[in-house]
């Protein structure tokens, strides 16, 4: 199992200097025992224009066997273990990212005691893995290393054997990296995708596996567009832990967006000076568009699912035909401001009776949100990766099935309108994606037949009639009381 990471220099910032960054010497060959047998570090060539380190383990079988991974969960010998004993000895799989997390754990910690500045410096970089074992193959490996600051991915097949064109490809790929990075975040990288890739099932998950994902994914995973992927794999599609990882995931990208500014932000622009009079606000609009569609639809018991700082909660409590109102969001900060906004401390036990919040993702079922009149999603699809949003659509059109659901969403042909907003940008930095019309009413168009809704479309603030109304609002209704059939996995 073998990788080499390399990197260029000059007299004045030697490549030499991964040594130091690695903690290991240029001039000599080292081996470590590892759990999964005899890690080597060597440099097959280090000048101060060139340097490379070679990290190769030796799989030793017997501690393998030894320390328990030759078991399956259930305490049954493990084929899959086979593999390792029987892999070409080069492969690059996820015993090899345990080797590299223990013998440079320094440099994956981004520590440097001799040259306490190099870390912080980014440097050009080029990791070789000849045979990576690829899951889901050169695309996937595309897929998660290409957001993550590479100037160059370059995969390319493995023939399973070079004697035999004709047997074509194998399961690795050899992969080439390269581009200017800090090399602890190159090393973290590789430490989280090299099990991704290699998707082994024997991999062994302990308790404290997503502390150590949300470590090594620091600064890189949480804006991954992959992050749910890598978190499963990673955790051996262990639910729980997966569950747990992606909530921490989508908290730590909020605080980064700050979640809390969508508002502000459409109140910004719509205060812009050339509105003739003192226009109400879009959040405002958007509000009271909500609210007349829950009363149309004679809804008592209604979810505000992302209810953010609980704005919508608030509203609903004030009109007593809401006899249960029910808020959601993944952020516990934004439901922390909820709470004190609607003085729940302070609220008498009947208005109290009347409002919960709950800490949850919206990617997952949850059982407690089945049984209501409506749900409103409002301004909340577009902080969700495209590829989850699918998640989502099941969660509550599937599992929570209310008889109304209501989704507002910008609609991305009005920012020209917007004075402040500069062209091609969204209105929020935390915006996945932004809609036009067509695109919305696909989606919902889409989902209202999978899931057995009617749908209809309403316009929210003043309805351009070049390029339609800032939000866009689509009010789906239940045609029947479950799924089609076959259509609910
Ligand atoms: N509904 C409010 C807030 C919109 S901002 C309004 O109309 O003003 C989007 C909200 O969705 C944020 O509070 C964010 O924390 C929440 N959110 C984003 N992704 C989520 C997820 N996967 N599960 C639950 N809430 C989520």
């Amino acid at each position: 199992m073998f990788l080499t990471i390399s990197t260029t220099g000059t007299p004045e910032r030697p490549a030499t200097d991964l040594g130091f960054l690695l903690h290991k010497h240029p001039g000599k060959a080292q081996e470590f025992s590892t759990s999964h047998g005899t890690a080597h570090v060597f440099y097959p060539e280090a000048t101060a224009e060139r340097c490379t380190a070679a990290l190769l383990l030796e799989v030793d079988p017997v501690a393998l066997v030894r320390r328990g991974h030759g078991k399956g969960r259930g305490g049954a010998p493990d084929a899959a273990l086979a593999q390792y004993v029987n892999d070409r000895p080069y492969a690059a799989s996820s015993l090899l990212a345990v080797a590299l997390s223990g013998v440079f754990r320094s440099a994956l910690a981004g520590r440097c005691t001799a040259r306490p500045d190099l870390p912080e410096q980014p440097r050009p970089l080029r990791v070789e893995i000849p045979a990576l074992p690829a899951r889901g193959g050169a695309e996937l490996v595309h897929r998660l290393f290409g957001p993550l600051g590479w100037a160059s991915v370059r995969t390319e097949p493995v023939a399973l054997d070079e004697r035999f064109p004709e047997w074509g490809d194998s399961r690795y790929v050899r992969l080439v990296l390269e581009g200017e990075l800090k090399l602890d975040d190159a090393l973290r990288q590789l430490y989280v995708l090299l099990p991704v890739l290699d998707d082994a099932k024997h991999y062994w998950i302990a308790p404290d596996e997503v502390d150590k994902l949300l470590r090594a994914g620091d600064g890189w995973l949480a804006a991954h567009p992959e992050h749910a992927l890598i978190a499963a794999r990673y955790l051996a599609r262990h639910k729980r832990l997966t569950q747990n990882a992606i909530e921490r995931l989508e908290l730590a990208r909020l605080a980064e967006a700050d979640g809390s500014e969508a508002e502000e932000l459409d109140n910004a622009v719509d205060e812009s000076p050339d509105a003739e009079e003192r226009s109400v606000p879009l959040a405002v609009r958007r509000r009271e568009a909500v609210l007349a569609a829950l009363r149309t639809a004679g809804a008592a018991r209604v979810l505000d699912l992302g209810c953010g700082q609980g704005q919508l909660v608030q509203a609903l409590l004030k009109d007593v035909s809401f006899t249960e109102i029910v808020g959601v969001d993944v952020s516990m900060r934004a439901l922390a401001t909820a709470a004190r906004r609607l003085r729940l401390e302070r609220m008498g036990e009947r208005q109290s009776s009347r409002v919960t919040l709950l800490q949850g993702s919206l990617a997952y079922t949850d059982k407690r949100l089945a049984g209501y009149d409506a749900a409103v999603l409002s301004e909340v699809i577009e902080h969700l990766d495209l590829p989850r949003l699918p998640a989502l659509e099941y969660a509550v059109f599937g599992a929570a099935r209310p008889r109304t659901v209501l989704v507002t969403t910008p609609n991305v042909e009005y920012n020209v309108r917007w004075e402040s907003l500069p062209a091609g940008h969204v209105r929020h930095r935390d915006h996945r994606f932004e809609w036009t019309r067509e695109e919305f009413r696909a989606w919902a168009g889409q989902v209202a037949a999978k899931y057995g809704y009617t749908v209809a479309y309403v316009p929210v603030g003043d309805d351009d009639p070049e390029v339609g109304p800032p939000t866009q609002m689509a009010v789906f209704t239940t045609a029947t009381d479950t799924p089609k059939e076959g259509e609910a996995a």
